[in-house]
């Protein structure tokens, strides 16, 4: 497989540091507000490198943090004269309610600052020991300067780097380009003990502490959305590298902006929509299916019409979920035919095309138009008298790779009332008996009740309306 790595800007075949084994840390969530759907990305995106992973037979560790402790989240508290805590568990719950919707599943770990203080209190005293970092006043700094690659991940020259620094710098650090490790805590604000006095941990050192502590001094894949480049992984490059003396992670990997109107939809910026609020209108999945119909680092914009057509789309793919699955019970005995066996293994051959198209960088984009041909192709077998055990092959092999790109995962409610189930019978005797009349009379008032009937040549299959 090969990955586009930000730290080399060129696509590289994967060689995994433990052979069968992925370790992944992504960055997570600050947890004040509910999530928008430009959070989402990195959210879905990285979910499904996972489960790529998974499905090519890897053991994958995924570690993606909470930030559950900085200005945002006490400002939030502030505001509604609540605790940071309560504020950051709120948010926490509402992470998983529509993580869960958009069918991200959860992580191995999902790590709080907060309940990881201990380690990055350690890892901030090595970099004072080691001499990278130094201590004014109860706040913790590094010495950018010092750390050799500073700059290698998002290819600034040092000296723009510390242009951009000089904007309202803080006197008591050494150099411009420095940055917090630690910070004392001010009158009113939650704190934590430490050999440097009361305070809580800059956000940088957050991730480079518990990706050590979840996955280990060197990871093999880093991830998170592309402003993260810098500052945020370049800090963490310099402190996990000068902190454990080795590449803290072998490739990087970095998701495009989602965009409205052509601008980075952001909290700050106030552009944003919530996942919560367009799931209210279009439902979860089609914001799922929307972000995956780009490639990851295409930058992508949102629209009311995208969402419609991702709807669209997912119907699709549904109609032929319920097909397939209803000729899977009502299909013909007996073995294959001798074109059903050959339609079988050109759907393997679809198979190892959706493979090329993740493999070439998680081309999810590719992917999906390849499912798409699976089911054109499949459409066109349900069509003749297929027998069951094609359909049961044919979902086999379509079902496991939409389970990749975690679609069409939500399971039609296949009970049916006693009363419904009644009346479906008495049509079916009516039907017998010739009795049209009464025949499209019942199929009326079943559609009354939301149960909507088709006569297939293989018997009466009935949907939810
Ligand atoms: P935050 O909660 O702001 O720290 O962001 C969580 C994740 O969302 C990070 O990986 C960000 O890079 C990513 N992110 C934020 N806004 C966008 C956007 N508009 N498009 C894509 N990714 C974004
Ligand atoms: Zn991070």
């Amino acid at each position: 497989m090969k990955l586009f790595n930000s730290m080399t800007r060129q696509k590289e075949e994967f060689v995994p540091i433990t052979p069968g084994e992925v370790k992944i840390y992504s960055c997570g969530p600050t947890v004040y507000n509910f999530f928008h759907i430009g959070n989402a990305r990195p959210f879905i995106v990285f979910d499904v490198l996972r489960r790529y992973f998974e499905y090519s037979g890897y053991n994958v560790k995924f570690v993606q943090n909470f930030t559950d402790v900085d200005d945002k989240v006490i400002n939030k508290a502030n505001e509604e004269g609540v605790s940071f805590e309560e504020i950051a568990n709120r948010y926490i719950k509402e992470y998983f309610t529509d993580a869960k919707g958009l069918g991200i599943r959860e992580a191995t770990v999902h790590p709080k600052a907060t309940e990881n203080i201990d380690a990055i209190i350690e890892i901030v005293q090595t970099l004072v020991d080691k001499g990278y970092a130094y201590a004014v006043d109860g706040d913790v700094y590094y010495r950018a300067r010092k750390f050799e690659g500073y700059g290698k991940l998002s290819k600034q020259p040092l000296e723009e780097l510390e242009a951009g620094a000089r904007i309202g710098v803080d006197e008591r650090k050494e150099d411009p380009m420095d940055f917090a490790l630690w910070k004392s805590a001010k009158p009113g604000e939650p704190y934590w003990e430490s050999p440097w006095g009361n305070g809580r941990p800059g956000w940088h050192i957050e991730c480079s502490a518990m990706a050590n502590r979840y996955l280990g001094k060197s990871i093999d894949i880093h991830s998170g959305g592309v402003d993260l480049t810098f500052p945020h992984h370049e800090n963490e490059i310099a402190q996990s590298e000068a902190a454990n003396g080795c590449t803290f992670a072998n490739y990087w990997l970095h998701n495009a902006f989602l965009n409205i109107d052509n601008h980075k939809m952001s909290k700050s910026a106030g552009n944003f929509f919530t996942v919560r609020d367009a799931a209210a209108v279009y439902g979860y999945e089609p914001i799922r299916f929307f972000m995956l119909a780009a490639h990851y680092r295409s930058p992508l914009n949102y629209s009311r019409e995208s969402l419609e057509q991702a709807s669209a789309a997912l119907e699709r793919m549904y109609t032929a979920k319920d097909r397939i699955k209803f000729l899977m019970e009502n299909g013909a005995d007996g073995n294959l035919t001798e074109r059903e066996t050959a339609a079988l293994s050109e759907l393997d051959a679809f198979e190892a095309k959706f493979r090329a198209a993740m493999d070439d960088d998680l081309n999810t984009a590719d992917a999906i138009s390849v499912i798409f041909e699976m089911i054109r192709l499949v459409n066109s077998e349900l069509d003749g008298a297929p027998t069951r055990a094609f359909a049961s092959r044919a979902a086999e092999k379509l079902f496991a790779l939409t389970d990749v790109l975690g679609l069409i995962q939500s399971e039609e409610d296949d009970t049916l009332t006693a009363e419904v189930e009644e009346l479906i019978a008495a049509r079916q005797a009516a039907r017998k008996e010739k009795n049209f009349a009464e025949a499209d009379r019942i199929r009326d008032l079943l559609k009354e009740k939301g149960i909507i009937l088709e006569d297939t040549p293989q018997g009466v299959k009935w949907k939810k309306a």
